[in-house]
């Protein structure tokens, strides 16, 4: 059975099983590329074409060795467009986008080696998958361990920073970022799944697209850029909570403070400090360590004055002093942070910092890390008792015979605090619920579900 080609350009929307043919050039690594493609796609219920005339899409699979095989590459890629006129090009010479783009302008998509999950995507693109409920073992959104109404949403792999306690870029590897449509399509797909807040993760999420040089995409006929605002902007349009985690804030986090201003994105905030001193950032070769933080945060608050910022910090870095720890101590009662975690540094099999002078013994570790707790748990205990009396929209996360418990745009399931609501039966997980707050300790909130007169 064919499905009929459409003009290229446009998309086609297959009702029956959309099929994908293939031209494979160059080496054996080249093949296994175009085997591990045709794998994913027959996966997701895309039928393999034998021949051009019943392809939806074909994709050229493209070597960019010699010049000669350059040639063959561009030849084959005319041949397909004659032929079938829907054609993807992948593969080594993708690298050379704009010679294949001067040749031949027609083409829908053109992605470099190994970039699988850019290939696949441009065929959802051109051809989108066609989910059946019946027989797909793995609904459209994906398999998740999350309750269902939330979701985290990785944006990139990898980090291009050199923290000296971390071996995650040696493990992972430098940035790579998503395309900007991929991260959107997943989103779309969660929320239409049912997902009401979205917690967008990776190491280093303001540095989002900095590797694809912010490339651009075609979302839904207009451009987005792979980069941290535009991406921001694109998910406040899904209509459910979004909260961004693990921001490092270079000057271009400013940019996204007037969406939180807005409401369109929850005015959260979990920027990872490590520390406060100089001396101890640079020894930890911290990114966008700047000293004139509690500036930023001082306006950013006055943008956005129910901005919550969480964040993390170690005590007992390596050439810590009780000078450097008094500083952190002294920062952390003027930034006012709203949720902090601390933990005592532990070094790290191949980590740089094991190398540096001065540890800390255990037991200065242990009593500053005790001194740390105690002064935030006054800070978090008095910012949450400002919110009394306040209305708050709840998510509601669990609810028993007693009653329910939520958080509020200032918590992170599992890493901050609750809202509790004493005898709420009435409602179910997911549900967003106006809160009046009655009572707060530490870091909890309690209170009532306001209801209409
Ligand atoms: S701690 Fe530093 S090096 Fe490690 S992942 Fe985070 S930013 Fe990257």
């Amino acid at each position: 059975m064919t499905t009929p080609l459409s003009k290229p350009g446009s998309k086609t929307n297959p009702a029956t099983t959309p099929k994908v043919g293939i031209v494979s050039l160059g080496c054996p690594k080249a093949l296994v590329d175009s085997e591990r493609i045709l794998t994913r796609l027959r996966a997701e219920g895309y039928d393999i074409s034998p021949s051009y005339d019943g392809a939806d899409v074909v994709l050229v699979n493209t070597c960019g060795f010699l010049d000669s095989a350059k040639k063959e590459s561009l030849e084959a890629i005319g041949e397909a467009i004659k032929e079938n006129g829907r054609v993807i090009v992948t593969g080594c010479m993708g690298v050379e986008s704009d010679m294949i783009r001067q040749v031949h302008p027609d083409v829908l998509a053109v992605t470099g080696p190994h970039q699988y999950e850019q290939v696949v995507n441009a065929v959802h693109d051109a051809v989108p998958p066609v989910h059946d409920p019946f027989t797909d073992l793995v609904p459209p959104e994906g398999l998740r361990l999350t309750p269902r109404h939330y979701a985290y949403l990785k944006i990139s792999e990898g980090c291009n920073n050199r923290c000296t306690f971390c071996i995650i870029p040696s493990l992972r590897g430098d940035l790579v970022s998503r395309p900007v449509v991929s991260v959107l399509r997943e989103a779309e797909k969660l929320a239409t799944a049912g997902v009401k807040e979205l917690l967008v993760i990776s190491q280093d999420t303001s540095a989002y697209g900095i590797d694809r040089k912010y490339a651009e995409e075609d979302w839904y006929g207009r451009k987005v850029k792979a980069r941290f605002l535009d991406l921001c902007r694109e998910l406040a349009n899904f209509d459910v909570w979004v909260r961004l985690h693990y921001v490092y804030p270079y000057p271009h986090v400013d940019e996204v403070i007037p969406l939180m201003a807005e409401g369109r994105i929850l005015p959260y905030l979990d920027i990872p400090f490590q520390h406060a001193s100089p001396t101890v950032l640079k020894a930890m070769r911290r990114p966008a360590a700047q000293e004139k933080q509690l500036d930023r945060i001082r306006k950013w608050r006055q943008e956005c004055p129910h901005l919550v910022l969480r964040s993390t910090f170690i005590t007992g870095f390596p050439g810590e002093t009780e000078e450097d720890f008094q500083f952190m101590l002294d920062w952390l009662k003027e930034a006012q942070l709203d949720r902090v975690g601390c933990f005592k540094y532990e070094p790290v099999d191949g980590a740089v910092a094991n190398d540096l002078p001065g540890a800390v013994p255990e037991e200065v570790k242990q009593e500053r890390w005790e001194r740390f707790m105690e002064t935030q748990k006054a800070i978090s205990a008095e910012r949450l008792q400002q919110k009394i009396g306040y209305t708050l929209g709840v998510i509601i996360d669990e609810v028993d015979e007693e009653g329910a418990i939520g958080r509020s745009y200032a918590d992170a399931p599992e890493i901050d605090g609750n809202v509790f609501l004493n005898g709420e039966t009435n409602v179910k997980p997911g549900d967003i619920v106006d809160v009046t707050i009655e009572h707060a300790d530490e870091y909890d909130l309690w209170g009532s579900i306001e209801r209409a007169e």
